[in-house]
C-alpha cells in the first residue's frame, strides 16, 4: 500500500493509530452508514481528480478513511468549500439525533423564553433536540433555520462531528455533498502533498 504518509512525515506509530481508528469507524458508531460514505467519496474523488486512478480500491479505502484522522484540518477546508453545499436541507431534515452541547440547551430555551424541557431532551448521556426529523426549526418552506442566529453548536460547525471516542471527523453523510466534497479535498491535498514531498 503507498505509503502517501510517510512522505508527509506521519509517523508509522500515528499511522496504525489512525488505522484502528478508521476500523472502528466501519465497525462501530457508524458502520454502514460509514462505508456507503467512503464509497461516495471514492466515487467523487476518482471523477474530480484523475491520478487517483492509479491506486487500487483497497488503497483508496484506506486513504479516504484515515486523512479524515489524520489530514489536513477540516476547518480550513470547510471554509473555502463552502459553496460545495447544496442547501438540500438533509443536516436537518433527516438527522434523528440532533446532539446538543448543554450551554446550548439553557441559551436557546433562555433566548426563546420556553421552557428547556419542552426543547430539549437528555437521554442520560447527551443533550437532544427534542423535535428532530425533522428539525422543529427547520422551515420546509424555504429550507432555512428560524434560529439560525442562536443556532446549537453542532449545528455551526456541521459537517465537522464528534465520534464517541471524542475524535473529530467529517460526519459520515453520503448525502452531504458539503461533507462528500471536504473529505474529497482532504485526499487530493494528501496525494499532492506527498507527490510533491518525494519529487514525483
Ligand atoms: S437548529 Fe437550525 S440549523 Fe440546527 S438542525 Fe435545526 S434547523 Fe438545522
Ligand atoms: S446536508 Fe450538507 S449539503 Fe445538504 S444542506 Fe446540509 S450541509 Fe448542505
Amino acid at each position: 500500500m503507498p505509503n502517501y504518509f510517510e512522505a508527509l512525515g506521519v509517523s508509522d506509530a500515528d499511522l496504525a493509530v489512525a488505522r484502528g481508528l478508521a476500523a472502528g469507524h466501519f465497525s462501530g458508531q457508524f458502520g454502514e452508514k460509514y462505508k456507503k460514505y467512503v464509497a461516495r467519496v471514492g466515487a467523487a474523488l476518482l471523477e474530480i481528480y484523475p491520478p487517483a486512478h492509479k491506486l487500487q480500491p483497497e488503497e483508496i479505502i484506506d486513504l479516504i478513511s484515515v486523512i479524515d484522522i489524520i489530514g489536513p484540518d477540516s476547518r480550513g477546508l470547510m471554509k473555502r468549500l463552502k459553496e460545495s453545499c447544496t442547501g438540500c436541507g438533509w443536516c436537518c431534515s433527516q438527522t434523528k439525533r440532533i446532539v446538543v452541547d448543554e450551554e446550548d440547551t439553557l441559551r436557546i430555551s433562555r433566548k426563546l423564553k420556553q421552557k428547556r424541557e419542552d426543547l430539549f431532551t437528555f437521554d442520560g448521556k447527551e443533550w437532544l433536540i427534542k423535535k428532530a426529523h425533522p428539525c422543529g426549526w427547520w422551515n420546509p418552506k424555504n429550507g432555512r433555520c428560524v434560529i439560525y442566529a442562536d443556532r446549537p453548536s453542532t449545528c455551526r460547525v456541521w459537517p465537522l462531528g464528534v465520534t464517541e471516542a471524542g475524535h473529530k471527523t467529517i460526519q459520515p453523510m453520503e448525502h452531504c455533498n458539503y461533507a462528500v466534497m471536504v473529505t474529497v479535498n482532504k485526499a487530493i491535498w494528501t496525494l499532492e502533498s506527498a507527490a510533491k514531498q518525494s519529487g514525483a
